[in-house]
This record gives C-alpha cells, sequence and structure tokens, in this order.
C-alpha cells in the first residue's frame, strides 16, 4: 500500500495540503483576561547570518507559547484530562486519520458567535455517511480568512471573543459517544469566544481532552478538502511533559 501511495503522490494522484498557519510574531495568539496569565507569541532570536559570529551558518533560537498558532491540544492541557497523555505521549495513531470536514462558513458569515450542533452533525451523516472511527472532525468556518490579523482573529468588544465554536451538547457528543479522536477549527481556539460562560466552561476543552481525545486550532486552507476522502496529519513537537505544541498539519487529498 505505500508503494502505491508514492507513487500516488509522485504522479500528482494524491495533493497535499498545507493546513499550518505560519509562525512569525504578527501570529494572533489568544487573549485571557483579568487574572489569567497569558501566553507569550512566537519570536525569532537571530544567532548569526553568515557573519562574525558565525561565519559559513545562519541559523536561529526562537521563544513561543505551546499554543500558538496551529497548534496541538493535549489532554493534559485541561484540568479533565490531567492524569492523561502529555504531548510528548499521544500515541501517533491519534494524530493521524481519516478528516471529515463541516462547512459552516455560510452560518458563521451571519453569526460570528455560531455554534456547531449536534443536528449539523446529523445532517452531515445523513448526506456523507457516518463519522469514520479514529477519525477528526474539522470544522470549517472561513474564520482563516481573518488569521493574518489579530484583532479580527479574535473578534473582540466590550463583551468580549465572539468567535465560532461548538455547543456544549455537541461537545460532549463528540468526547462520549462518536467514534473520532480530534476536533480541528480554524479559529484561536477550539471553543467559541463566548464558551467561557458555557456550563461547564470552554465545553470542547472540557469533555474532548478529559475523554483522552485531541484538539488542533488555527487550521488554513480547509476550503480546498472534500467533505470525506482526506487523511488528516497533525505533527506536534514532542515536548516532554508538554501540554501542547505548535504543529505541522496537513491533509493529503485525492487530486
Ligand atoms: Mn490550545
Amino acid at each position: 500500500v505505500l508503494v502505491v501511495l508514492a507513487r500516488s503522490l509522485a504522479e500528482g494522484r494524491i495533493r497535499i495540503v498545507d493546513l499550518t498557519q505560519p509562525l512569525s510574531e504578527s501570529t494572533p495568539i489568544i487573549q485571557l483576561p483579568e487574572p489569567f496569565v497569558n501566553t507569550p507569541g512566537f519570536n525569532l532570536h537571530e544567532l548569526s547570518r553568515y557573519d562574525d559570529r558565525g561565519p559559513a551558518w545562519y541559523w536561529n533560537s526562537f521563544e513561543s507559547g505551546e499554543h500558538t498558532g496551529t497548534h496541538f491540544d493535549a489532554p493534559i492541557h485541561w484540568v479533565t484530562g490531567r492524569n492523561l497523555h502529555d504531548v510528548s505521549q499521544v500515541p501517533l495513531e491519534g494524530a493521524i486519520g481519516p478528516a471529515v470536514v463541516i462547512d459552516k462558513s455560510a452560518e458563521v458569515a451571519a453569526d460570528p458567535d455560531y455554534l456547531l450542533t449536534i443536528d449539523d452533525i446529523r445532517a452531515f451523516e445523513s448526506e456523507h455517511g457516518q463519522l469514520p472511527g479514529g477519525g477528526w472532525l474539522l470544522y470549517r468556518t472561513g474564520w482563516d480568512a481573518r488569521a493574518q490579523d489579530q484583532a479580527e482573529f479574535l473578534n473582540a468588544n466590550e463583551t468580549g471573543p465572539h468567535t465560532p465554536g461548538i455547543e456544549t451538547g455537541c461537545a460532549r457528543w463528540l468526547a462520549e459517544e462518536s467514534p473520532l479522536v480530534g476536533f480541528g477549527v480554524e479559529t484561536v481556539g477550539t471553543d467559541a469566544g463566548v464558551a467561557h460562560s458555557f456550563d461547564p466552561a470552554f465545553p470542547c476543552h472540557h469533555f474532548l481532552l478529559g475523554a483522552n481525545k485531541y484538539g488542533v486550532t488555527q487550521l488554513a486552507n480547509l476550503a480546498q478538502l472534500p467533505p470525506t476522502g482526506a487523511l488528516f496529519v497533525a505533527a506536534p513537537l514532542k515536548i516532554e511533559g508538554g501540554s501542547g505544541s505548535p504543529c505541522r498539519a496537513l491533509a493529503l487529498v485525492p487530486a
């Protein structure tokens, strides 16, 4: 099967779609209200660039929060998953799997606080078949168009951030009933901007990570994926004890 895969890639019958946003000092990061501690963004520090500090080589160090840019949430990130895997322990079987893409970009264009429901998933299943075991649900909202601008991406006003997410009951269903292993979004986190006021707060984090499942955020190019039939890959850094990591997310798609 891998010979066929390699030949299909070489001959262009399988396309690789990069689902990753670029990492730089301007990559949007989440902003928590007082009194919570916030995360640093991504910063490069030049060590040498073919100069006195290293005449033949260019290299940098970088600093970054674990939850910066396109990144992976490990179960231990949330208190409900505190005894579960850190990001170095996540089995790679969970980081690769069939993708289904539910497109709610039209609904989100009309209402940035749109919440995905179990009925949305049932409607998707009636058209495209059952959700795949070991798979990832990728939630297309059109929010990736805002990903180069912190203010547009967070979309906050005096009542807080307004970005799309998922209903509490749907988050619980994905965690406890569905055969999926992960949930991927285009927004800064897997929960809605207003999910701080839900019960429980941040239900996607609460239920999915507590069920030893995963999240990936700040995805790009979901519009290039079919509703079913793509293979999703997310490769986080193997940070020992880490709660998450920036990752390279991609999909293999039949051309
Ligand atoms: Mn995160």
